[in-house]
């Protein structure tokens, strides 16, 4: 049986041949089954390419896709995954963040036929910044409750699935993808199996704080429509409080005989400020979705590459 494992790659020139090595060790502990490795280098600015290269100079099971700029990790998985001829194809991080010496034990679990995929998860986020964690459950918190599809706090994007499954992921073609929402919408039998979480090998990491909170605000956007139901609600709660608000000086001016206008102005001032953000806050949210749909009505491609193996 042929396995593939695909490797999406930034700036890894550093961790790659520490993975290599792991990679190698675990293809002589299953010697039953042919091994491909694909590494997909995402427009990475370091030596990455000449290293990934380098491996397949020595090693006909090593092949590559090689950007012509950095798409993000989204398209440099999707990449593989097209690449990928394998019967079981598993994705995992360059960096030994998804420990190579999981494969042997997901290779058995596919083998036993009960499972699509094996998916590993992280018990614990020991080493990672505590304010990292804490944004990182709170967001899996939110995504759970407004999405139809459950995505599992912890989940990583290391797996290992049938090619029925990858062909299922590769036929969900949207160009701004949300992997981990993606891999919940496709459904299969998935057996998760859980380990610490490990710091990376070498290099360092390509996320920063603002650009995890995008990826949250995207993997929301991406999933579900119910924060524009959110904005429906506020309004509708905003048009009660202003008609509360309205009622009561009436009320005050007619049955109790107070007019002082003028006092008002600091809550006046207040109520309109504080709607004028409610309104740019909605439409912010509207203009999330509107931007979705023009970049995916432009229909570009996922990634460009500049270069790749040939196939055999
Ligand atoms: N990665 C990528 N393109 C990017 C950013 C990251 O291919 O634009 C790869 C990176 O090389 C690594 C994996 O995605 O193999 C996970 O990245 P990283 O370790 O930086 O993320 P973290 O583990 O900190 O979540
Ligand atoms: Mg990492």
């Amino acid at each position: 049986m042929l396995i593939s494992l695909v490797v999406p790659c930034y700036n890894e020139e550093a961790a790659l041949p520490i993975l290599y090595d792991a990679l190698k060790e675990v293809r002589s502990s299953v010697p039953e089954h042919v091994f491909e490795f694909i590494f997909v280098n995402d427009g990475s600015r370091d030596k990455t390419s000449e290293v990934i290269k380098g491996f397949a100079c020595e090693d006909p099971g090593v092949k590559y896709v090689i950007f012509s700029r950095n798409f993000g990790k989204e398209a440099a998985m999707y990449a593989g995954l097209e690449k990928a001829k394998g019967d079981y194809i598993a994705i995992l991080d360059a960096d030994m963040q998804d420990p190579p010496s999981l494969i042997p034990q997901m290779i058995k679990d596919l083998d036993s036929g009960e499972w699509d995929i094996v998916a590993a998860r992280r018990v614990t986020r020991k080493g990672e910044p505590k304010i990292r964690s804490f944004f990182a459950r709170k967001f899996y918190r939110i995504i759970n409750r407004m999405c139809d599809v459950e995505i599992a706090d912890g989940a990583r994007d290391f797996r290992l699935m049938r090619k029925s499954v990858v062909d299922a992921i590769l036929s969900v073609s949207e160009r701004q993808r949300f992997s981990k929402g993606i891999f919940a919408w496709v459904g299969f039998r998935t057996k998760w199996i859980e380990h610490e979480n490990v710091e990376r090998a070498a290099g360092e990491t390509k996320w920063s704080f603002w650009s995890l909170f995008r990826y949250a605000i995207d993997g929301i956007v991406s999933f579900t429509t119910a924060p524009l139901r959110i904005s429906i609600y506020l309004g509708m709660g905003f048009a009660c409080l202003g008609f509360a608000y309205l009622l009561y000086y009436f009320i005050r001016a007619i049955v109790l005989q107070i007019y002082n206008t003028v006092p008002g102005y600091p809550s006046l001032l207040s109520f309109i400020l504080f709607i004028g953000g409610l309104i740019l806050m909605c439409l912010g949210i509207i203009g999330e979705y509107i931007g979705k749909i023009y970049i995916e009505s432009k229909r570009r491609p996922i990634y460009i590459a500049s270069e790749e193996s040939k196939d055999d």
